[in-house]
């Protein structure tokens, strides 16, 4: 069984993390969405938030093939050697991705020849596409539904309102 781990933030999740999601699931017989924990900037919503964000998200798409989505932290190599995955995910969005991209790709290699990175490049509809935008205008009130999935816009206001009112 070939098993695929789509690593990230998801702070949150993207139609442009989506849309690489529904890809890549076809590519092998169980992919898992990894979200890291131990994310270098402070996240918006913590992990498990996250995770409900994007199994929400992911719910409702027909003909889906096996997704898993669980949290994790540390070393992205041994997360993907405990759940016995040979494939690594990533999305390329555009040239500015692709030095960082290679660089964790190789050294993941050495790290573990078994694993493989494959990237996705992104559909053209997606490529200005981030967390970081969607985070920027929501926390503004801008309207966000084009660019994640409509079933979680709310949660993403609801998270900016609990904020301002601590
Ligand atoms: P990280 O903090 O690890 O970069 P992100 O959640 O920002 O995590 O992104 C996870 C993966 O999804 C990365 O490989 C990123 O390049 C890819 N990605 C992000 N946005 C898009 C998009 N709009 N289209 C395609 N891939 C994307």
């Amino acid at each position: 069984m070939k098993v695929g781990i789509y690593p990230g933030s998801f702070d949150p999740i993207t139609l442009g993390h989506l849309d690489v999601i529904i890809r890549a699931s076809g590519l092998v017989d169980q992919l898992i969405i990894g979200v890291l924990k131990n994310t270098a900037k402070k996240p918006l919503f913590t992990a498990e938030e996250r995770v409900k964000l994007i199994e929400l998200a992911i719910k409702d798409i027909p003909d889906l093939p096996p997704v898993k989505v669980e949290a994790f932290d540390g070393l992205l190599v041994n997360f993907a050697k405990e759940k016995n995955a040979s494939i690594i995910v990533r999305g390329l969005r555009a040239i500015t991705d692709f030095e960082y991209e290679l660089q964790i790709a190789q050294t993941n290699h050495k790290l573990n020849p078994a694993i493989d990175t494959v990237f996705f490049t992104t559909s053209v509809e997606y490529s200005y596409l981030s967390s970081s935008a969607v985070r920027e205008i929501a926390s503004f009130g801008g309207d966000i539904q084009k660019f994640v999935p409509e079933c979680i816009v709310q949660s993403i206001y609801d998270k900016y309102k609990s904020l301002r009112s601590v």
